[in-house]
């Protein structure tokens, strides 16, 4: 099936700042800062980071009275670099006592994210989750109700696992569990709507961090409303095991047509850059056909046959200097996005491959005359030789942006 043809589920489209999310709007790719909001500069540069790095929305966390009044800041010091992401404020426990007490901070951020098992219990419980949403409906602002695995309403569990247990055909663990955060989502959108908020202003998330689980979850979910969805594996973990882990579960559901936004929860490697999220978001989107975002290069693994790792450095240079031009390029060359670029390592799939590929070149492999055909459109146009290969197909990478994507192209 080709992405033309995957379907998407039917979701209300939702407003969140200027950025539209579900509907027939392409599924927004959102992060998350990790650090202290009350740090208003710090958490400047990394919203700032973060969009640059291709975030469409960027989430905060409100938790203190601090970080509720760096917000408007915040909000200004992005305004004033020409930063025009919405921003998300993440809200639990005392939410409704920040929103109420700073009117700016509730102005200034764009969607309201609540988490219906850290709002609180009882009585008390329903009225702070209206008083939030009543402060989503007075400034205008989406909401999204976010039920987390690792804070299910205590209230909805209890009673939902016994009446489980004293049903005749009760259900696992795993089943139970998936159902009372799907009731728990729906309940909440439904009182949400109850108290003046509309569909059109509510996206929902049922997050857990077990692949299987997460799937589960999310066709339960969409089979039974059409709110926008935000996806994402929760507590994903670090390195390859996050990247593998969101991967596989995203892969699935946005392949069944679920999901109208995503955000790859990965725990930065110490040192590491939060971008990171943000990039493989884009890389899961764009190798599924969804959306492209910047030009991408297809390289062999390499073998016994390249010996070398040259061809392994010119595809992490190219990919690298694609990436670095994309900030010129996506004004310049619309549509440069969806190029492909084949950097291969010996004679055996480098031609085949490179054909396939909008620019691509096969590098000798070992034994071979080292020389390096470079093939544009299916097409061998030059062959490369001598100690400049690198430098000398990166300039032809340019030539072939210009002419296929500039103005004359
Ligand atoms: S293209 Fe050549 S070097 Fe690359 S993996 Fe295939 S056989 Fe090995």
């Amino acid at each position: 099936m080709s992405s033309s043809q995957m379907m998407r589920a039917s979701t209300v489209t939702v407003r969140v700042g200027g950025v539209m999310v579900g509907g027939s709007a392409p599924v927004v790719v959102q992060s998350m800062t990790n650090t202290d909001t009350a740090d208003a500069a710090a958490t400047i540069n990394q919203v700032a980071q973060l969009h640059k790095a291709g975030s469409e929305l960027v989430r905060i966390t409100v938790n203190t009275e601090e970080a509720a009044r760096a917000v408007a800041t915040i909000r200004e010091g992005l305004d004033k670099r020409g930063v025009n992401v919405p921003l998300v404020g993440d809200f639990h426990f005392n939410g409704h006592k920040l929103l109420q007490k700073y009117p700016e901070c509730a102005e200034a951020l764009d969607k309201y994210r609540i988490n219906p098992g850290n709002v609180g219990r009882g009585a008390n419980r329903d009225e702070k989750f209206a008083s939030m949403i009543e402060l989503a409906c007075r400034y205008d602002k989406a909401v999204r109700i976010g039920v987390n695995w690792g804070s299910m309403d205590q209230e909805l569990v209890v009673r939902m696992m016994d009446e489980n247990a004293q049903s005749s055909q009760p259900l696992d663990n795993d089943q139970i569990t998936r159902e009372i955060m799907v009731v728990s989502a729906l309940d909440n959108a439904r009182r949400a709507e109850a108290l003046g908020l509309g569909r059109d202003r509510i996206i929902l998330s049922c997050k857990m961090s077990g692949v299987q689980d997460l799937i589960g979850v999310y066709r339960a979910l969409s089979s039974r409303c059409d709110y926008a969805l935000h996806l994402g594996l929760t507590e994903a973990g670090m390195g390859s095991k996050g990247i593998v882990s969101s991967t596989a579960a995203l892969a699935v559901l946005l392949q069944e047509g679920i999901g109208d936004t995503i955000r790859i929860s990965l725990t930065p490697e110490p040192g590491g850059a939060r971008t990171q999220e943000v990039q493989v978001a884009q890389e899961i989107l764009q190798s599924m056909g969804l959306r492209s975002f910047t030009p991408m290069v297809i390289a062999c693994p390499g073998c016994g046959r390249t010996s070398s790792v040259f061809f392994q450095q010119l595809a992490q240079e190219i990919q690298q200097y694609l990436r670095d031009q994309m900030p010129l390029w996506s004004g310049k060359y619309p549509g440069v996005e969806a190029m492909n670029v084949a950097v291969m390592g010996c004679v055996v799939n480098g031609p085949g491959e490179s054909k396939h590929a909008n620019i691509g070149i096969s590098l000798p492999g070992s034994g071979e005359v080292p020389v390096a055909p470079v093939y544009e459109d299916g097409e061998k146009t030059v062959t490369l030789k001598g100690d400049h290969i690198a430098q000398e197909f990166q300039a032809l990478v340019a030539q072939y942006v210009e002419r296929h994507y500039g103005a004359k192209g």
